[in-house]
């Protein structure tokens, strides 16, 4: 077979040389060390906590060797191409402080080793399968569907390893004249690998592949042995074949996927072989896990788990640096430590290593999310959390535009408690914040819950005494003096101690007081300190809203 004839027959349009490409996409000036790594995502509109894990390994490992991380477009899948999609990968990143150096933006790419989408760089790929072709590493296949699914039917039956290979691609060994005729006729074809693979020979004599993978170690596995697809009827590349061409001309040093592309990585090795380019470093990372209720460990699920998008954590409001600090928390084992030395560094100065990454799934949990939250919002200023949430609720919540008009009064609402030796850790995510300081305006306060039984009777008596004896300028210690003196009056216990003792000599005790005056002033019985409540809400609106009950 003249090679050369056939890869020009296939591909006549295509000019431009392999050379030319290395020429045009030189390995990178980069320091020594310095990692190039690339986010791949498909522009199906869902972009994921996967994505989001995979976007933080390949900032880290570029940025922490002062190399390059760039975002490529990988649309080869017209069929699930969602119109918006890509301006929604962009900015969801970017929400969680994930910044591209080059790559694919909004207005453009930039860099000089683009195009960076995909669907856009059908030559360049074509090229490359010429170059296969021309070689006779690959070949046109003819095989129709119907074919295709006769011979998996006759392996099953045979016990044989599906796929085409071997004996079983038929079109390996079509002439020429063969081929001229047939694309003559129009039919379709597929460009496949020819792989010098071979599975069938005695296990002891097949050969192995050994790949180091940054996480994983030594990866050894049987070689391939697939006709794979590279170039689809559409002259479409496969996601292996982009993913080789791209990754060696964009000079990624470091690839960071998801561990579903591990049985693919023998068809990679081949493919990378056969062109005669040394493979990047694979880094294939963990799936994320979740416990059920039942207490299994499962994967995270779109179907099941809303948690899986990243629009809940934007919808939800939680931080960014919550989240990263989360993420970083399952990407490291080693990070809750240094955390815990380093209270109040920056996380940039974490030293991120693949080697400390977990290979058997990352187990992702919302509520130790939500306790990391707590820490990570305790160390964020009071008027950066008020911009936070204002910008959330412009987003998300525009009906509580109000709640942003005076800013001190929610910027001391926000600060409850926080500057103690044991601060208060109520603030988790935007949502959640908003519910927990309603009852500071009059337009969402509400009563929540119910008075204490052992106070019920006395409801309007207690309120009464206290809106009689109330002085807004008493001090701490003088406010609850006088509470204690409306217990003992109305027959309550002065110490919650002595009513435990003595339970037939008092109706209650101070506590039930002091929960009656709560709900009043909160609709709640479980808040910050009282006192503290009322030197935000101001005399007025304190007044106001115990005599409502009288
Ligand atoms: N487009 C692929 C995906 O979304 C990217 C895999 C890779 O990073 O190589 O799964």
């Amino acid at each position: 077979m003249d090679n050369q004839k056939l890869a020009e027959l296939l591909f006549p349009h295509i000019t431009k040389t392999p050379e030319e490409y290395e020429a045009m996409y030189p390995p990178r000036d980069l320091p020594e060390g310095a990692k190039v790594t690339r986010l791949g995502p498909s522009p199906t509109g869902f972009i994921h906590l996967g994505n989001l894990y995979g976007a933080f390994v390949d900032e880290r490992l570029a940025h922490q060797s002062g190399g390059t991380f760039f975002l490529r477009i990988e649309d080869t899948d017209d069929k699930r191409f969602v119109e918006g999609a890509v301006e929604t990968i962009i900015n969801s990143l970017r929400f969680f402080g994930i910044q591209f150096d080059e790559g694919a933006t909004m207005d453009g790419d930039i860099g000089a080793y683009g195009d960076y989408t995909q669907s856009h760089r059908g030559e360049i790929y074509q090229c490359f399968a010429k170059k296969l072709v021309s070689e006779g590493k690959a070949y046109p296949c003819f095989l129709t569907e119907e074919e295709i699914a006769a011979i998996r039917t006759e392996q099953e039956a045979t016990k044989q390893n599906p796929g085409i290979y071997g004996k079983w691609a038929k079109s390996r060994n079509l002439s020429l004249e063969e081929i001229e005729a047939k694309l003559a006729d129009g039919q379709p074809y597929v460009v496949r690998l020819k792989s010098d693979g071979d599975l069938s020979l005695p296990e002891d004599q097949i050969r192995r592949i050994k790949v180091e993978d940054a996480i994983r170690g030594v990866l050894d596995m049987p070689e391939n042995d697939q006709d794979t697809v590279i170039l689809k009827a559409t002259g479409i590349p496969t996601y292996h074949f982009a993913h080789v061409v791209d990754d060696h001309l964009m000079r990624t040093t470091h690839v960071v996927r998801g561990a579903e592309w591990l049985p693919s990585l023998p068809i990679h090795i081949e493919l990378f072989e056969k062109l005669g380019w040394q493979p990047p470093v694979y880094c294939h990372t963990a799936q994320l896990m979740k416990l059920d209720e039942e207490g299994n460990k499962r994967k995270l699920s779109k179907r099941k788990d809303p948690e899986l998008s990243l629009d809940y954590y934007r919808n939800q409001g939680y931080h960014p640096a919550a989240v990263r600090e989360y993420l970083l928390t399952i990407l490291n084992s080693n990070f809750e430590e240094w955390r815990i030395a380093n209270p109040d560094a920056d996380i940039e100065e974490f030293p991120f290593t693949t080697e400390k990454m977990s290979t058997s799934g990352a187990l992702f949990d919302l509520k130790k999310l939500d306790d990391i939250s707590k820490d990570v919002l305790l160390r964020i200023s009071a008027s950066d959390l008020f911009d936070f949430l204002q910008a959330w609720s412009e987003e998300f919540q525009p009906d509580l535009a109000h709640i942003f008009d005076d800013r001190a009064y929610l910027e001391k609402i926000l600060d409850i408690g926080r500057h103690e030796a044991k601060p208060r850790k109520d603030h988790i995510y935007a949502q959640q914040m908003v519910e927990n300081i309603s009852y500071f305006f009059d337009d969402m306060f509400k009563i929540e819950d119910e008075f204490p039984a052992e106070a019920a009777a006395d409801v309007k008596p207690i309120l009464q005494a206290y809106l009689d004896s109330y002085d807004h300028s008493d001090d701490q210690s003088q406010w609850f003096d006088k509470i204690r003196q409306i217990a003992t009056d109305l027959g309550y216990a002065a110490k919650p101690k002595d009513f435990k003792k003595n339970p037939d000599q008092y109706k209650g005790h101070v506590g039930h007081v002091s929960t009656v005056i709560r709900i009043a002033l909160m609709g709640r019985q479980q808040s910050p300190d009282v006192w503290e409540i009322q030197q935000i809400l101001g005399e007025e609106r304190t007044r106001a809203r115990i005599r409502k009950f009288l």
